[in-house]
Order: structure tokens, then C-alpha cells, then sequence
């Protein structure tokens, strides 16, 4: 045995288990999927070559992720009760004719069925006399996560198999989930608004959505899509794939474009024909899946360890466009995380001119070995963000040097923090974190008329370091700035104005809080009525309320301590803005205090009695000043005075101590 070869085979299976983990656990992916596949082929050709160097555990067995049955915090690990293979792909013709002429050696007269192939996550829906009873992921084939919760949230996903076809009293309907590209556009504005890093790509997000979100609200609101292609099951009433879709479709889901191909001249028009609609779809394919069409002969050629022997993808090769890195730019966020993005020579890639490329992280740099004015090789990965794949080693000239992480802040020049792969700027004062931290300010209270330059040159006068200066702005130092005249002053100082209307967890948004975005804000809103009691909550009451995590509450806590913060917070309150509840932005289901009414008695230590009686009412009951018969509880402090023995007289009164209120109104809120 060559050596040389046992070495190869164990350093391709090293990496191809590591891009696999990279991918399938942490969503990211240093490789394009075609150099990926590359590896994959080489690998499986050497191991069909020496098959005493075959390995179980070998990634041309094994399929997709590791299921991760001890981490309570993911979903529980179900056992498939039919495996869910993986399908062999290619991106020649000439080894689609291969394969055909492979399994035509076993199977006459074949029939084939083509589907789009969706860059999703597979997904087993699993129905019981017509109900969805669980819905569970590939995972490594035998055994994925229940996911069903998550997927119950999913619209195109029917709970009761529709029409009045006839279906079999267990059947597994299998399908890809994913998220459209304009959602994930969406999304990934957003997280940047919260000065979160944006999403690699839509299959990853809709896999995090799925496996790592808990909140079903949050789940549904990302509106991801799923498309059912293959049923599994015993006595199913058809006998081909063709009619398998038209039978998926009348049973409530969204089924491929598929069609049928009388043999592989058809088979290459539809590829041919889809490679040029890819990218008008409003979500990311990347092949063609190609099925022999009938069961019978299905189950003839049977399966493979890894895949069935009866289809093959057929996947478009990403185009690689060719540009020079002309330099890189950090930017600092408001959070104060240093993100390198490359500035490259313009160039046009689907339609869009591309000028300007993410590196994501450092990590990224000295994995692809960037050196300055390098050639770079970028793809459309997923056809929506350019990224850069490869680097083309032979045009780099004698003279560069590889790219070093920056060391200090490029705004305020503070030595950088590096955490969990990412640099930040922890200066307090950084020139860039507070002009970002302006950015978002207006954008979430929707100032509209102050644009980004707008605040650069505010805040070069003096005028705006703070946010909250906004609300001090005068006409006269509005005039200052060029182009301002008194249509536009005014303009601005009333959309200013305007924007203390904004509800309180629209002002909790707005205060930039890492980890803190707009359905958290509500969240927090619903179970902290007032901006003090967050200001003051503990890490365990935070942690205690269902979605917020360790992340979002440490990152609270952090918030609060700073002395700065509590300033700004003190200034908002002082220009008016809402950091309290408010009756109409309450939702409330069930309510203990909704409907009754209570009548308060002494002094209350940790509130005065007129913010008792704001929340009362906030939580929809109602406050009197004086016993009379529609009382239902009179709460008593400390020097109480004669209500008290009024209301003793009254049988349906409640007498409560200011503990046992205060445990009323925790229990409101952990309802909420
Ligand atoms: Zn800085």
C-alpha cells in the first residue's frame, strides 16, 4: 500500500468532516460547494480504489449533521423511521449519461421525472391517519431533531393532509425548507441595525430558525417557505413520482415545477431552460434533482449507503468572477464590532456592479490567505451576496504581503478586544460607535429628514454627540449646517417632535442595547413596565422570562451599569420620551387585576400610590379613591387609615398586604 495515498485519503476525510461540521452545525462555509464536491469525488474514487482504507465514519457514507442529543437547548432526537438519504450530484452531462447508462444496465425503458433542487434543509414531515404529528430534520439520516413546534408555524405547511384523496394511515411527506431571499434580505437589515453581524446565507438562517429559535412568534414572522417533493410509505395510492406531485399538491403543499422526460434529451432541455430562470426565483436553487420516474423500477435499483441508485442532482456550477483587491476597509459598528470588508475593482456580477466585498472576520482572511492586491475570485453565493471563493495565487505579485488584522481601532485608535473570533472597540467614546449609535436612534424612532451626513456634520459642530441632543436642536444651529434653510429646519424639528410618540419598546429599540432589537424590546416592554424596573431587574428574573437567554441578559445588565446610559435614559425621560407603558400598546390575555377594582390604604415602600394605581390600571382594573361596594381588594401600607376598617365590613373584600400585591403583579407579568 502506497503510503502517499493512505495519507491523501485521511487529510481529505479531515477536511471534508471539518466544511461538513462548518456547515451543517455553524452554518458557515469557507468552501464553494463545487470545490467541496471536488474533494467529495476524489475522496470516494480513492476509497473505491482501496476499499481496506473504507471507513464508516467517512464523510462519502455518512450524511449532513451531527445530532446533538445531550444540548437540552436543541430540539429532541427522533429516529427516523425510513432513512433519509443524501442524492449523488454532478455538474457534467456527460456523467448524467453515465449514470444513465449505469442503471439502464438493470432497468429498461426508464422514465424520468426533473425537479428544481432547493438549497434548503431537509425536512421529514411525518402524517398519522391525515395529521402532522412530527416534523423532524435529516440530521445524519437515521436520526434528526423534532422540530415539529417550529414547523407548525410554517403556513405552507398543512397540519391535516387537504382533499379528499385518499391517504395511506402513516405516511412521511419529505421536503426542503427555506427562506425566500427577500426575507433574508430583511433580516439581515435588521440584525445590522442591531449591530448584530448579518447571516451568511438563507439555508443556514432557515436551519437556525428551525433548530435554534424557541420563540414560535419569531418563527412565523421569518415566513419561511417549504416545497414537498417525495412521499415514503406503504400502500400509497400511486405508483410514479409524476403522480406522487400532483397527489403532494391536492394534499395542501407546494410542490416543485416538475416534469416528465421521455429520456435524457428532454432531461437536458429542462436543465437547460432552468439554468437561465435560477435567479429570477424568489428563493435559491441550485441544480436539478432527476428521479427515475417509477416505483417498481425505483425499488429495483434500490439504494447505496448514502444515496438512491435512482436520482442524481444535477448541479449548476457557480460562475467565478475575476477582480483585484484594491484595499480594505474596517468599519465600526455601533456595538463596536470591526468588520473588514474589501474594496475591489468594480465589477458587474448578475446584473448588480459589485465594488465592495465582506471578509466577515479575521478568521476568514488568514483561512483564504488574502494578501493585499490579490486576485480574487468571488461567487454569487446563493446568488445574493458575492463572496470571495479562491484566490488566484499565480497573478500575485513578488513585492505584497499577507493582510494583518488591524490592532487598533481605525475611528479612535484604542487598542481592539478580540471575543469568540470577532475584534471590537471597547473605547466608550469612540468617534464611530456614537455616530453609529445617532444612525440608529433616528432610524428606529423613524426621524425622517436627518440623513447619515446630516448627523456627521451635527455632531462635527458640537451639535449632536449624544442622541438624545436631539431634542435640544435649535433652528439657529440647524442654519449652521450648509443647505439648511427654515423649510427644512422646520421639517426636522418637527419630525423630531413627532418622534416622542413612539411607543416605549420602540425607545428600548432605539437605545441600541446589544442583542436588543425590536422583538425583544417588546418582549421586555410586556414584562417591565417601566424603563426602572428593567434598569433594576436581576440576571434571574431577566432569564426567567421565556426567550430572553443568558446573551441578552448579561448584555442588559452590562447596559445599566454604565453611568452614561442611566444619563441617557434620565435625559430621555426629561425630553418626554415614552419609557413607561402605556394602556393602549398593553396586550394582555388573561389578566388577574383586569375587570377588578382596588382601593389603597397607607404608604407603599417600593412605589408611590399613584404609580400603584398607573399599573392597576395599565393592567386593565381600576382604582377608587374611597371604599364602596364595587371593591374587590384594598391593598395596605404602612400608617393606613380608616378605609381599612371600612372595607373589613365589606365581605367581598380582599385585604392585601403590599407583598401579596406586588406577587399579583408578578404573576400579571410572568402571564404576558
Ligand atoms: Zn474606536
Amino acid at each position: 500500500m502506497d503510503k502517499k495515498i493512505e495519507k491523501k485519503i485521511f487529510q481529505l476525510r479531515k477536511e471534508l468532516l471539518k466544511y461538513n461540521d462548518q456547515y451543517y452545525n455553524f452554518g458557515i462555509s469557507e468552501i464553494s460547494d463545487y470545490h467541496f464536491d471536488k474533494k467529495l469525488k476524489e475522496l470516494s474514487f480513492l476509497e473505491n480504489l482501496y476499499p481496506e482504507l473504507q471507513n464508516p465514519i467517512s464523510p462519502t457514507i455518512k450524511v449532513g449533521a451531527k445530532v446533538h442529543p445531550t444540548d437540552s437547548s436543541i430540539s429532541p432526537v427522533y429516529h427516523h423511521k425510513y432513512k433519509m438519504y443524501s442524492i449523488q450530484n454532478t455538474y457534467s452531462k456527460k456523467e448524467l449519461m453515465i449514470w444513465k447508462k449505469k442503471i439502464s444496465k438493470s432497468v429498461h425503458s426508464l422514465s424520468f421525472v426533473c425537479e428544481p433542487k432547493y438549497d434548503g434543509v431537509s425536512i421529514n414531515l411525518i402524517y398519522k391517519n391525515g395529521f402532522l404529528t412530527n416534523a423532524v430534520t435529516r440530521g445524519d439520516g437515521e436520526k434528526g431533531e423534532d422540530v415539529t413546534r417550529n414547523i407548525k408555524m410554517i403556513k405552507y405547511i398543512p397540519f391535516k393532509l387537504r382533499g379528499n384523496n385518499y391517504y395511506p394511515t402513516y405516511l412521511e411527506i419529505r421536503g426542503e425548507i427555506f427562506l425566500p431571499i427577500k426575507n433574508f434580505i430583511e433580516i439581515n437589515q435588521q440584525r445590522i441595525n442591531n449591530g448584530l453581524p448579518p447571516y451568511t446565507n438563507p439555508r443556514n438562517t432557515a436551519s437556525g430558525t428551525l433548530l435554534k429559535i424557541h420563540d414560535p412568534k419569531e418563527v412565523r414572522k421569518r415566513d419561511l417557505f417549504c416545497i414537498a417533493f417525495h412521499v415514503v410509505g406503504n400502500y400509497l395510492p400511486f405508483s410514479t413520482q409524476y403522480e406522487a406531485i400532483k397527489y403532494i399538491k391536492n394534499w395542501g403543499f407546494q410542490a416543485p415545477t416538475a416534469r416528465f422526460c421521455r429520456n435524457m434529451k428532454e432531461v437536458f432541455h429542462f436543465i437547460d431552460f432552468w439554468k437561465i430562470c435560477q435567479n429570477q426565483l424568489p428563493y435559491h436553487t441550485d441544480g436539478i434533482v432527476i428521479k427515475v420516474n417509477e416505483y417498481q423500477k425505483q425499488s429495483f435499483l434500490g439504494f447505496t449507503n448514502k444515496y438512491p441508485r435512482w436520482a442524481i442532482a444535477y448541479k449548476f456550477r457557480q460562475k467565478l468572477y475575476e477582480t483585484k483587491l484594491l484595499s480594505i476597509t474596517y468599519q465600526v459598528g455601533r456595538t463596536g464590532i470591526i468588520t473588514p470588508v474589501a474594496n475591489v475593482v468594480p465589477i458587474l456580477i448578475t446584473g448588480t456592479t459589485i465594488k465592495r466585498v465582506a471578509l466577515y472576520n479575521d478568521r476568514f482572511i488568514q483561512k483564504m490567505g488574502i494578501h493585499y492586491e490579490d486576485t480574487l475570485l468571488l461567487e454569487k453565493g446563493g446568488n445574493i451576496i458575492p463572496k470571495v471563493t479562491k484566490i488566484n495565487i499565480e497573478k500575485r505579485s513578488n513585492q505584497t504581503f499577507p493582510v494583518f488584522f488591524l490592532k487598533k481601532c481605525p475611528s479612535c485608535n484604542s487598542i481592539l478586544t478580540k471575543k469568540n473570533e470577532l475584534f471590537y472597540c471597547t473605547h466608550q467614546n469612540c468617534f464611530s460607535k456614537r455616530i453609529g449609535k445617532i444612525i440608529h436612534f433616528v432610524n428606529v424612532m423613524n426621524i425622517k429628514k436627518i440623513g447619515v451626513k446630516m448627523i456627521h456634520k451635527l455632531y462635527k459642530k458640537g451639535f449632536l454627540y449624544n442622541f438624545y441632543d436631539l431634542y435640544e436642536l435649535k433652528k439657529k444651529e440647524l442654519f449652521q449646517i450648509d443647505g439648511v434653510k427654515e423649510k427644512l429646519a422646520c421639517g426636522i424639528l418637527n419630525n423630531i417632535e413627532t418622534s416622542k410618540k413612539n411607543p416605549y419598546c420602540r425607545v428600548l429599540f432605539a437605545l441600541g442595547i446589544r442583542y436588543v432589537g425590536e422583538y425583544f424590546s417588546k418582549k421586555l416592554t410586556e414584562n417591565f413596565l417601566n424603563i426602572n424596573s428593567l434598569m433594576h431587574a436581576n440576571y434571574n428574573h431577566l432569564i426567567s422570562i421565556s426567550g430572553i437567554g443568558k446573551n441578552i441578559a448579561k448584555s442588559i445588565i452590562t447596559y445599566f451599569s454604565i453611568t452614561e446610559h442611566i444619563h441617557i435614559v434620565k435625559m430621555l425621560v426629561k425630553y418626554g420620551l415614552k419609557l413607561h407603558i402605556t394602556k393602549c400598546t398593553m396586550i394582555k390575555k388573561y389578566s388577574l387585576i383586569q375587570g377588578k377594582s382596588f382601593v389603597f390604604t397607607g404608604k407603599l415602600s417600593c412605589m408611590t400610590r399613584n404609580e400603584a394605581k398607573n399599573i392597576v390600571e395599565f393592567l386593565g382594573g381600576r382604582v377608587y379613591n374611597t371604599v364602596n361596594n364595587k371593591i374587590n381588594f384594598i391593598v395596605v401600607g404602612k400608617n393606613f387609615g380608616s378605609k381599612l376598617k371600612k372595607s373589613m365590613k365589606k365581605n367581598h373584600v380582599k385585604i392585601l398586604t403590599e407583598q401579596i400585591f406586588l406577587d399579583l403583579l408578578q404573576k400579571e407579568k410572568n402571564q404576558t
